[in-house]
């Protein structure tokens, strides 16, 4: 068994466990654990510096996920744009295609959490099969991005397997990997791994880090390795209510994820999934966030903030006002907050 498998191996995923390894005794989150799966892997409970937390919050349950009367189970409309299980057909030249129902670390606030790393979950050779004939019947298609659970958890040979079936179908010109794994479980990041991604190039991953205590050696060290590999890394960060939601942490983070080679991609609002209500913020405080970041910081560490709006209708950008007027002479106000003209063609200054 390799290492990554082996620290799996000794995830909290119990009461119990709970109680003996992060001194953890909240009975009361039996019965949040019976309703929401729980992993937290060992690199990642290091991480923890003390209870309540933000690597704690993104990762022990709360009692809270049981009272969100407010959301819903599938707040992007998921499963009404599958043509076949586990595909979501949403924008006209992209899917999101589901590969895994596993990952390294249940987040507490995971827009999926109605069902990954549970059997409502349901991912087979049949499933694959369907995908790669809906994508070869929709040449459309020329972007898929793997996607689930954690496309990074399956074995390699099954990563290798589902990326060359991915390239035997000429219209998919770009593969993009949705992983956690290089801030939740860095290890999973080896050489071998490695080799097969970069045999199936143009191939990019989004990354996903909420909170600077995730850039760690080993988190660092995945990127490089990824990086070195020519894989172009981005990052989806969740704006998370007590984990990450002041322009001080977002801004370190940003800053850091440059330091790594990664790219800020995008900064989300939180959606309206059941059990995560306690985690939404306005969304004034990410606009604030970027009111910030826009001008103080290197463009390259600035992510879009946006938010995936209910029901299916798309990620839609929210972006601060710097337009305050438009006419012959656009008003608007810059990053200090100084009042500026841009005469539109055809004026002067
Ligand atoms: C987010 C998402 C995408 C990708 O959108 P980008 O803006 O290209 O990152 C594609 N399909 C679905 C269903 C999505 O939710
Ligand atoms: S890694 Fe992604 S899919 Fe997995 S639990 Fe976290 S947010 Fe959900």
């Amino acid at each position: 068994m390799e290492t990554w498998q082996l620290i799996l191996q000794n995830s909290i995923t119990t009461l119990d466990g709970l109680k003996r390894q992060l001194d953890c005794d909240d009975t009361a989150l039996g019965q949040v654990i019976a309703n929401f799966p729980m992993r937290i892997n060992p690199y990642f409970a290091n991480l923890i510096q003390s209870p309540g937390d933000p690597i704690w919050k993104q990762a022990v349950p709360d009692v809270a996920e049981l009272s969100d009367t407010v959301c819903v189970a599938d707040p992007l409309g998921e499963e009404n744009l599958s043509p076949v299980t586990g595909l979501v057909h949403k924008y006209p030249d992209r899917v999101l295609f589901l590969i895994s129902n596993q990952c390294a670390m249940y987040c507490r606030f995971c827009t999926r959490k109605r069902k990954v790393g549970t059997a409502r979950m349901r991912i087979d050779d049949s499933t694959l099969s369907a995908g790669y004939e809906y994508l070869r019947n929709h040449p459309e298609v020329r972007e898929v991005l793997l996607s689930g659970g954690d496309p990074l958890l399956l074995a390699d040979e099954e990563i290798g397997e589902i990326l060359s079936n991915l390239r035997a179908i000429p219209s998919i010109e770009i593969i993009r990997i949705g992983t956690r794994v290089p801030s939740v479980l860095p290890m999973r990041i080896t050489n071998s791994l490695v080799a097969i991604l970069k045999a199936h190039h143009p191939l990019y991953i989004n990354t996903h880090f909420n909170h600077p205590l995730e850039i760690t050696k080993e988190s660092s060290l995945a990127c490089t390795m990824l990086a070195d590999a020519g894989i172009p890394l981005g990052c989806q960060t969740v704006l998370l209510k007590g984990v990450n939601d002041n322009a001080d942490t977002i801004k370190q983070l940003m800053l850091a994820l440059l330091r790594i080679r990664v790219k800020p991609y995008y900064l989300f609002q939180a959606d309206l999934t059941r059990g995560t209500n306690h985690f939404r913020t306005p969304t004034e405080t990410g606009i604030a966030i970027m009111r910030k970041l826009y001008g103080h910081i290197s463009g390259m560490a600035i992510p879009t903030l946006a938010l995936d709006a209910p029901g299916g209708k798309g990620k839609i950008p929210l972006t601060p006002q710097f337009i305050l007027q438009k006419g012959k002479n656009l008003l608007f106000e810059n990053y200090r907050g100084e009042i500026c003209t841009y005469p539109e063609a055809g004026e002067g200054l």
